[in-house]
């Protein structure tokens, strides 16, 4: 070890040693249910003023972070977190991201990050291996699945500009299903490019026949982006049917996986994702279902010669980059980067990749099981059983007020985070399950708290 810098503004060993003694104590310890948001006027009541010219010390500052701004937040990873999407990292993952910022290593260049990025190409190529692609697929990692689908569709619209010669006089459009996650929505905003629906079948699927139409009619669609589980219910579009349609219009497919693309980890259920093997782009979140903490999304190229293409930056200043090597700022928008594949790369060189099939089976398992003890019950209606890992239920008799209230209690008290949603226009309750700490029998002794 060297000695700490002392030009570096002063000798803080002490407050790091504090620093790495919280990290190692949160990193083994349960998170705490009870947190939960504050409004702005209470944080800064309780905080106090913390940028001063004089600075307030780091002691100081972690106590007022440990003190208030943490409990300030929400456990993403609590086993009866069931709201929205929630989190499980291993105790791998997340110690393993303190590891990967304190190397602080560039990881937008091969020159600079190779080491790392060689270590995250071999989780990709996991990834890569369950899709079934050719081994010459890349891929890279950046923040979360909005990322990940705004750079697949970048992609995918120069593909379809060099094919067809330019931009189409009525401008492009991108084909997807009002299930289909906002961010694709909130993509084709950024892209500046029309969004044409494709109706669903009654079960909330993109079907190929619904999708023929839609290319027929509308000859400027660039790319079809089909859900490996919608963030809603689960549900998978049928990636088979949409492949054949694709394939028989030459559209770029990007499939968005963000929460459900973990399955393919799974022998016993990737087929439910049978056509993802003939996507041109795929996402995953290994900060969803794949067990690694924030912020992370595997973003794969079944050919990444036009990423490359689309996404490189080119500069005076960034002359001597070598952009033949494989540079994970060449496909996608981004530069800089941390290397934040890293601590997904650790859990799953530690744990082996079984151990990802059981953890993620156990997901699946446990929804299933909850659906079926809520359709047992004679206070609940079971309104859409899980696919994957996600199920959407009611209280009889129950108005809007007496859910939100509900969830707002359970939450304060630390029962169980479960949020109402709407389905089909109603008010419903939805469970997700990623983690495997998750029992069944907690679930529905929290539930009964809507007796
Ligand atoms: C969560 C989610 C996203 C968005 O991912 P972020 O990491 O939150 O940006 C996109 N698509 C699907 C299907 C998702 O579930």
């Amino acid at each position: 070890m060297t000695a700490p810098d002392p030009t570096i503004w002063g000798d803080e060993t002490p407050t790091v040693e504090q620093l790495l003694n919280w990290v190692r104590d949160r990193v083994v310890s349960p998170s705490d249910p009870k947190t939960t948001a504050r409004s702005v006027s209470e944080l800064r009541d309780a905080a106090g003023r913390t940028i001063t010219p004089e600075g307030i010390g780091g002691a100081e500052a972690m106590r007022i972070f440990t003190d208030i701004l943490a409990p300030a937040t929400r456990a993403q990873d609590d086993p009866l977190n069931l709201a929205y999407i929630p989190a499980a990292p291993t105790r791998a993952a997340v110690a393993f991201d303190a590891v990967t910022s304190a190397a602080n290593i560039f990881g937008g260049y091969w020159e600079t990050g190779a080491g790392a990025i060689f270590a995250e190409n071999e989780a990709l190529a996991w990834l890569i291996s369950l899709l079934q692609w050719p081994a010459s697929a890349e891929g890279v990692f950046v923040s979360g699945g909005t990322a990940g689908n705004l750079s697949a569709l970048h992609a995918a619209r120069f593909a379809a500009s060099e094919m067809r010669g330019g931009r189409p006089a009525g401008g492009w459009k991108l084909a997807l299903t009002q299930d289909a996650h906002a961010s694709n929505v909130s993509a084709a905003h950024v892209l500046d490019v029309d969004v044409v629906f494709v109706p669903e079948d009654e079960r909330s699927h993109m079907r190929g026949p619904a999708l023929r139409e839609v290319l027929t009619q509308h000859p400027e669609v660039f790319a079809v982006v089909a859900s490996a589980g919608s963030t809603n219910i689960g549900a998978i579009d049928n990636l088979d049917e949409i492949a054949d349609v694709c394939a028989e219009f030459d559209v770029w497919l990007h499939v968005d996986g963000a929460y459900g693309g973990a399955t393919l980890a799974s022998p016993k259920y990737r087929s439910l994702l049978s056509g993802v093997e003939r996507a041109n782009s795929f996402i995953v979140d290994p900060h969803k279902w794949l067990f690694a903490p924030y912020d992370s999304c595997a973003l794969l190229y079944r050919d990444a010669s036009v990423a490359r293409q689309a996404h490189s930056q080119r500069a005076a200043y960034l002359d001597l980059v070598d952009h033949e090597a494989p540079n994970p700022a060449d496909l996608a928008i981004h530069l800089s980067r941390r290397v934040r594949g890293l601590p997904f790369w650790f859990s799953l060189a530690t744990h082996g990749t079984q151990r990802y099939a059981r953890a993620v089976e156990s997901a699946i398992e446990t929804a299933k099981e909850v659906a079926q003890r809520i359709d047992q019950t004679d206070y609940l209606d079971l309104l859409v059983a899980p696919e994957l890992s996600i199920l959407i239920f009611q209280r009889k008799g129950w108005s809007d007020e007496q859910y939100h209230a509900w969830s707002k209690k359970t939450a304060v008290d630390g029962v169980i985070l479960c949020v109402p949603t709407k389905y089909r226009g109603e008010t419903v309750l939805r469970l997700a399950f990623v983690n495997p700490a998750t029992r069944a029998d907690d679930v529905m002794r929290a539930l009964e708290t809507l007796r």
